[in-house]
């Protein structure tokens, strides 16, 4: 059944009209997802995955005696057949939706030098609405109200340029703080969408600088965009020029260290010269994400005595291995 699954869904998402119709079936399944959902106060969507994994555990269990073998494996593999089916049609097809570069009008490859000017720019917007925002006792930025911040992720989702997202925002607030966020802090997974119960998990312990940000793009997965860098796009769109100084901060924080990453192979001067020119007060929130990692990084490294550096690696979100799309779409969309 399952190899039988894999064909039918290749099939499918060679056809145009299949895909569009999974994504109109998206619009529908994820309104009634977070009906269902967004009021329960914790993630519905991890009890889930616990739930799933100790049943599996079970059966796996069960697979080593004899009596009973048989039934569990055939368990085991009409969950697994029902897991995948559910996610393809849930979230997997709209992987081969139509990339967002096919529909901004300048599709250039981007250059260091015009991401130069615009990593000033934000140096100087970043400066600017850092001002603006509150710090804790050790001068690092926190939010003070998260619950404003999703809200107007939410409004202005309504409000994204047409000619990129024809989506509908159904404005339900199905943000949760992940159940898993002490694993989160050492895998540096900052946030994930469930497809299963269409809500956005973020890890609330992180720096605050990441938090909004992070939201932003945990909800550009729940308007419907599956790839990771268009995600992170929407949710530039979503917080570049919103009236919310801390949801600024973050969006126009992550944007200029997403272009000094692209910079930096060509120019490692120029970045250097950029992060010297960081406030004060930048400069103890870059401080500050460098500690929660490397504290993490180094715990990781006692416990499990083998050097990981996977924090950095999926941090690689904001870093060199899929970068470049995320770049290639905000040069092609600023213009200067
Ligand atoms: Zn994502």
């Amino acid at each position: 059944m399952l190899l039988a699954q894999f064909l039918l869904f290749y099939g499918f998402s060679k056809s145009k009209m299949v895909v569009s119709f999974f994504e109109s079936f998206f619009e529908l399944q994820k309104k009634t997802h977070q009906v269902i959902f967004s009021w329960i106060p914790f993630s519905f969507g991890d009890l889930l995955y616990i739930l799933t994994g100790i049943f599996l555990f079970y059966h796996a269990i069960a697979l080593f005696k004899k009596r009973t073998r048989r039934s569990s494996l055939l368990v085991i593999l009409i969950g697994i057949n029902i897991f995948y089916f559910l996610y393809q049609v849930f979230w997997g097809m709209l992987y081969f939706q139509d990339p967002i570069i096919k529909k901004l009008s300048s599709q250039k490859e981007p250059t260091t030098e015009k991401a130069k000017i615009l990593a000033l720019k934000y140096l100087e917007n970043c400066k600017k609405t850092r001002s603006l925002v509150k710090e804790d006792r050790n001068g690092v930025f926190i939010i003070t109200d998260l619950r404003a911040v999703q809200k107007e992720i939410l409004a202005r989702q309504t409000s994204l340029p047409k000619n990129i997202s024809g989506k509908k925002a159904p404005e339900i607030n199905s943000f949760k703080p992940s159940l898993f966020k002490k694993v989160m802090n050492f895998t540096g997974i900052l946030g994930y969408y469930n497809p299963f119960t269409a809500e956005a998990q973020n890890n609330s312990q992180l720096p605050n600088t990441y938090i909004p940000f992070t939201s932003a793009h945990e909800s550009s997965h729940q308007l419907g965009f599956a790839r990771e860098q268009e995600a992170n796009f929407i949710g530039y769109l979503i917080g570049i020029d919103s009236k919310n100084p801390e949801l600024r901060y973050s969006t126009e924080y992550f944007t200029l260290k997403s272009l000094l990453n692209f910079i930096v192979e060509e120019d490692p001067e120029f970045v250097k010269s950029v992060l010297q020119q960081y406030s004060l007060q930048m400069k103890r929130d870059r401080a500050y994400e460098k500690t929660f990692v490397l504290k993490h990084q180094g715990l990781l490294n006692d416990f499990f005595g083998f050097t990981n550096n996977l924090f950095l690696k999926s941090n690689q979100q904001e870093g060199s291995v899929t970068y470049s799309y995320f770049i290639n779409l905000l040069l092609n969309y600023e213009r200067i």
